[in-house]
């Protein structure tokens, strides 16, 4: 399926490492003008790099305004992938009120924040964008010490679904992605440790975790005019774990 994002001007968060990273590659590939947006500027500059014609963003989106006024002097996008977040795993008994706010912060309401600011500039010059949003199997399944970071991911889904009911009648597509394991940076944290990887593993019907290639080849999808009809979903990108 030959996709192409010629002339299109699209935002990533969390395109320093990882899934993000994967994704602005891509999209950059596929001939998009790519905002790579993260926290940590030696991420982006090594991705900056390699690709030089990326234009890179240092912000912590957990920082409201901050985030705002960045948002804001970057002009017009054709596209938004929300894809930066935190994950901090703690048993549900252990869980703390600064972990559960700094992980709505950035995972649930600086998405809200990105995505009006560059909602609202489509709806002003009648763009007919669209918006993934990375969010989690962790939404819909309950999965150990993940308690804050599943009620996160599945707050992301109630707000794709708005989103996707209110900017649909500007013709701004809203749809999430809800990947298994892949191992980047953030799955090392909470399924390195082979017992909970090999409990994990016999619950995935394919029996292996997801690449960061099938996360991107999704997202992929779902900017593009390809998915045309396609808005409010949430794609378990999962070898079937969800299905079970
Ligand atoms: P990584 O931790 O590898 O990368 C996350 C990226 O988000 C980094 O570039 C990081 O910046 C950026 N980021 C985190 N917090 C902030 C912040 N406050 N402000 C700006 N940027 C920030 O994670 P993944 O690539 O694994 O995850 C990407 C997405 O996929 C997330 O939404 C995650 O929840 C989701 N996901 C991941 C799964 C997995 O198993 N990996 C499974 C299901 C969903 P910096 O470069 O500074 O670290």
């Amino acid at each position: 399926m030959e996709i192409s994002f010629k002339g299109k001007r699209i935002l990533v968060t969390g395109a320093g490492q990882g899934i993000g990273r994967g994704i602005a590659i891509e999209l950059w590939r596929a001939g998009a003008n790519i905002v790579a947006l993260s926290r940590t500027r030696s991420h982006l500059e090594s991705l900056q790099s390699e690709y030089p014609s990326i234009e890179i963003v240092s912000v912590d989106i957990g920082d409201w305004e901050q985030t705002r006024k960045v948002i804001e002097s970057l002009g017009q996008f054709d596209a938004l992938v929300n894809n930066a977040a935190v994950a901090c795993c703690e048993p549900f008994l252990q869980s703390t009120s600064a972990n559960f706010d700094r992980t709505f912060d950035v995972n649930v309401k600086a998405v809200l924040n990105i995505s009006q600011v560059v909602a609202r500039n489509m709806v002003e010059n009648k763009i007919h964008g669209a918006i993934v949003n990375i969010s989690s199997q962790a939404s819909k399944a309950a999965l150990q010490d993940h308690a804050i970071y599943s009620a996160s991911k599945a707050a992301l889904d109630a707000l794709t679904r708005s989103m996707a009911l209110e900017l649909g009648p500007h013709g701004i597509r809203v749809n999430s992605v809800n990947p298994t394991v892949i191992m980047t940076e953030m799955a090392k944290v909470g399924w390195s440790d082979p017992t909970k990887a090999k409990d994990m593993l016999s619950k995935i019907p394919l029996r292996r975790f997801g690449e960061v290639s099938e996360v991107v080849n999704a997202v992929v999808f779902l900017l593009s005019e390809k998915s045309s009809m396609i808005n409010g979903v949430e794609l378990p990108i999962d070898g079937g774990f969800l299905a079970t």
